[in-house]
């Protein structure tokens, strides 16, 4: 309602009323402004009266919910399902035009908007998780790993000789798929163990730098968030290398936002040297559906080159839910996620540390990793050949999800690359491993619950062994015994 309408309400009803109906509209509106004008996540999430009065004056701006429109092209937002336009309040015309996801699309002033303040919040966002010097990001409706390849697809014209890209070795099939998809080869820097860590080889970065030649290489591509043992790359000392040879530096920080010491170490390498860009998956970081990603950068030139590598026009769906979620919680509610998140974690490592001394096993050390942890299976491994992959499927069973058990000596061929120990992101780990993460919306609950049922399947095991010893067949009656028997046992959750 305007102004205009208020007063038109006056006829019908007191108008004192009316007034004091107006005021109550315009301390949403007040919001609203703030956001218009600062362009930053508001501190006190919104309530979602606010979101949705917000959402549906963006969606009429756009043509297809004009009145009087009369569309006689071939894209004009038509949606035959009411529940579709609904699912997307109405905003159909997606982000972006032919040439670029970033650019304005006349149709589509709403949407357009949406567009940009959604990039502005979460810019706001990355800045407040640690890294402040961030100057410019776009999301894109692609998941981490294509949001990679766009990024190394974009590098490709400012290099044209280069063949290879420089990656210190992670077990994780998408972010070594985007370089093959680009067209690249990837050269896989083995890492070094220190203690139970495994971290990157700086000197045989360099010397694969050297041996190949600076134009060769269209960059380094490191990771921040991953499985330990393995821990985050050397961030400062690779952006310096990339400085002095002059060769790019693009940060996988898959699930890096949610953790201050993964975006300090962003920070750190682009103070200190040179990183081109970073990205993040929104589901990992942000709790939304999956399918979207923050590139995020340095330099508002490369950034924007970027979003003009994206050919055409894309879905609004992922930034339209970042956009809700961070108005819903605001900076307070976000800030208070990320450090309920970093208690967990010291919550599930401990405890962790106390179940895995009870089986004869430790928590392996890797401070270095703020996220995931592992517990070693040596003894589970010298009991059987099977023992640790039945432990994994126990888990799977009993619906313990997101726990990655990890034996000695598999072997992985991917996209024509063969690795060796795979997932352990080395050829020969010392030992057999359980991991578990601590990621942003885990509860105190889910720790819980996933101790007694890791303790229940340790237990299984282990009996297994003493009652009959040497009758290899024994563990497999174990699993199917307790598949039998209830698989979510209810005193679990209590
Ligand atoms: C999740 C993840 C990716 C990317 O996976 P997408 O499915 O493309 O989002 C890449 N690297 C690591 C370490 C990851 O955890």
């Amino acid at each position: 309602m305007n102004t205009e309408n208020f007063l038109a309400s006056e006829r019908l009803v007191n108008a004192a009323y009316v007034r004091q109906g107006s005021q109550g509209r315009r301390a949403h509106e007040l919001r609203l402004r703030a956001l218009l004008e600062q362009g930053k996540c508001p501190e006190d999430g919104w309530d979602e009266s606010t979101i949705e009065l917000f959402l549906h004056e963006l969606a009429i701006m756009d043509s297809n919910n004009f009145l009087g429109n009369c569309g006689v092209g071939e894209r004009e937002g038509r949606v035959a399902s009411g529940l579709v336009a609904r699912r997307h309040y109405r905003l159909i015309h997606g982000i972006g035009r032919s040439g670029d996801i970033s650019a304005v699309q006349p149709k589509a002033a709403g949407s357009s908007l949406l567009n940009k303040l959604t990039n502005s919040v979460a810019l706001d966002i990355i800045k407040l998780a640690g890294v402040r010097t961030a100057s410019s990001c776009f999301v894109v409706p692609m998941a981490t790993g294509m949001s990679l390849t766009l990024c190394f697809l974009t590098l490709r014209h400012k290099r044209p000789k280069a063949k290879y890209i420089i990656w210190p070795r992670i077990d994780q099939k998408s972010c070594f798929k985007s370089m093959i998809t680009a067209g690249f080869e990837p050269v896989v820097v083995e890492n070094v163990l220190e203690g139970d860590e495994l971290r990157t080889d700086l000197k045989a970065v360099e010397a694969k730098i050297q041996d190949l030649e600076a134009d060769n290489i269209l960059c380094v591509h490191s990771t921040t968030s991953c499985f330990a043992p393995r821990v985050p790359d050397r961030l400062e000392e690779l952006a310096e290398i990339c400085a002095r040879y002059d060769i790019p530096h693009i940060v996988n920080n898959a699930y890096g936002v949610q953790s201050s010491k993964c975006m300090h170490l962003i920070q750190q390498g682009a103070r200190r040297g040179r990183i081109d860009a970073f990205v993040q998956s929104l589901d990992k970081n942000f709790m939304v559906p999956v399918g979207g990603a923050i590139i995020a950068g340095f330099s508002d030139s490369f950034i924007q080159e970027i979003s003009k590598m994206y050919p055409g026009r894309a879905s609004a769906s992922p930034s339209l839910d970042l956009l809700i979620t961070l108005l819903t919680l605001g900076t307070k509610g976000y800030q208070q996620l990320l450090k309920e998140r970093k208690e967990m974690f010291s919550y599930l490592s401990e405890n962790v540390k106390k179940l895995a001394e009870a089986y004869n096993e430790r928590l392996l050390e890797t401070p270095h990793n703020p996220i995931s942890l592992a517990m070693s299976l040596r003894e589970l491994d010298k009991q059987s050949g099977t023992a640790v992959t039945q432990l994994g499927s126990m888990l799977f069973t009993r619906q313990v999800s997101g726990a990655r058990v990890v034996p000695l000596g598999s072997q992985q061929t991917v996209s024509g690359y063969t690795f060796k120990g795979f997932m352990a992101h080395t050829n020969q780990y010392h030992c057999a491993y359980l991991n578990a993460a601590s990621a942003i919306g885990m509860t105190k609950e889910d720790v819980d619950v996933f101790l007694k049922r890791l303790d229940k399947c340790l237990k299984a095991l282990s009996k297994g062994k003493n009652d009959e010893k040497g009758s290899p067949a024994l563990n497999e009656e174990v699993v199917s015994g307790m598949e039998k028997c209830n698989l979510v046992e209810e005193d679990d959750r209590k």
